[in-house]
């Protein structure tokens, strides 16, 4: 089936069951593939530190043949991303093409700065989705600092209004940080009137160099405002949130405040990307991370290899990874989460909980079992999950 195909078959399930993507337990729905670690920024924050291009990184190739396995073992969405994907235009326009080709939904995360008119439409005419493009703040030196060189800001909003002008889907990406989170009023304000309507709040996960900024990560009353006040915006706009760095029980989260409210959020493609599965964190479990030189992670966020594939298949990889098994029992895990009755539907970021405590089995120490039960997310009704954009 075409992506054509498979987006009507999306936009008719979200109409009339109020669904977005569904899969198989185990089916590695959607897969992140960092196209390279090269980027031309250095930004404060980056999770995989990324600087110049990996010595070994697959060819097209080996990265086609990843992708036909992909499709064997049901994926439905590859999202490229990096350092810079743009650094290897060429490349992710054939791959883009090949998912395309095979009814995979490809999207792609970029800072912009390479996103001329001309590149935009070769993205759209290879079937690119959506793009993800990052505006962490409104005041341009604020976002430019955290970026690590001015100018960027400009650069990204320049990029937003070429998709945008020719009706390739645009998704922000947005980080909330203690001393920007009170910004986003008027951040939302701005984007909505550049045209934009839907936005992935990330919370900083401690990964990479993210690792050297976590003061700056927001408290929990500020996480759990937030999520409150997103939802409260959702009511009133146009605009869809998701969130991401860890967060993957937002929309069970936020669907249950529109239930008791009696309103319903906007039918998006970022609401696509609520997955009817109610696993929580979906590392490993629907969702794996393929790094630029064929090791795959259960997730960008928790940089642990689980297998290689020039070594052995995806498919051997993804059925037979020990670490990947233990992901998929949640009653191996430790700590808070390993007692907690939110254990299967939630899980906590086991991301986060590796770069806290060495053991991706440990605790999350970002927690919102106070903010479920206070929402009556009940743990056997918790249905859906968002995926953790990396
Ligand atoms: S302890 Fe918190 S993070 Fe862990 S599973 Fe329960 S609700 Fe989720
Ligand atoms: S480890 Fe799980 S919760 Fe954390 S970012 Fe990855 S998929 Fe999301």
């Amino acid at each position: 089936m075409g992506t054509t195909l498979k987006l009507l078959e999306l936009l008719l399930r979200q109409k009339l069951l109020g669904q977005g993507l569904k899969g198989e337990p185990h089916t590695p729905l959607i897969v992140s593939y960092a196209v390279t670690r090269a980027c031309n920024l250095r930004c404060l924050h980056c999770h995989v530190s990324a600087r110049e291009a990996m010595p070994n990184e697959l060819n097209l190739q080996e990265a086609t043949a990843a992708i036909d396995e992909m499709h064997s073992l049901g994926t439905e969405a590859v999202i490229f991303s990096g350092g810079e994907p743009l650094l290897r235009k060429d490349f992710v326009l054939a791959l883009a093409q090949h998912c395309d080709d095979l009814g995979i939904i490809p999207a792609m995360l970029s800072n912009g700065l390479l996103i001329t008119p001309h590149t935009a439409l070769q993205l759209q005419e290879a079937g690119i989705k959506a793009i993800g493009i990052p505006i962490d703040s409104v005041v341009p030196e604020c976002h430019d600092r955290l970026r690590n060189l001015p100018g960027t800001f400009q650069k990204a909003v320049q990029a937003i209004k070429t998709c945008l002008e020719i009706d390739l889907e645009v998704v922000i990406t947005t980080m909330a940080l203690k001393d920007t989170y009170s910004e986003m009023p008027q951040r939302l304000q701005f984007l909505s009137e550049l045209g934009v309507d839907e936005v992935a709040v990330y919370d900083l996960i401690p990964v990479g160099r993210g690792k050297d900024v976590m003061d700056n990560a927001m408290t929990m009353e500020q996480r759990v405002n937030l999520i409150r006040w997103l939802q409260s915006k959702q009511e009133n706009t146009e605009m869809v949130f998701a969130m991401s760095g860890g967060l993957p029980m937002y929309p069970e989260i936020a669907c249950e405040m529109h239930r008791s409210h009696g309103t319903k959020a906007k039918d998006l493609l970022i609401k696509e990307f609520w997955i009817h599965q109610g696993i929580g964190c979906h590392a490993g479990n629907m969702y794996f991370s393929l790094r630029p030189n064929g090791d795959i992670y259960p997730c960008t966020f928790l940089p642990i290899k689980v297998g290689n594939i020039r070594e052995q298949s995806l498919t051997e990889i993804w059925r037979n990874s020990p670490v990947l098994n233990t992901l998929r029992q949640r009653h191996t895990l430790k700590g808070k989460c390993g007692t907690c009755e939110y254990r299967e539907g939630c899980g906590g970021c086991r991301g986060r909980a590796y770069a806290c405590t060495g053991d991706y089995l440990e605790t999350d120490p970002v927690c919102l079992r106070d903010l479920m039960i206070e929402e009556k997310v009940s743990p056997a009704d918790i249905k859906r999950f968002g995926w953790c954009v990396g």
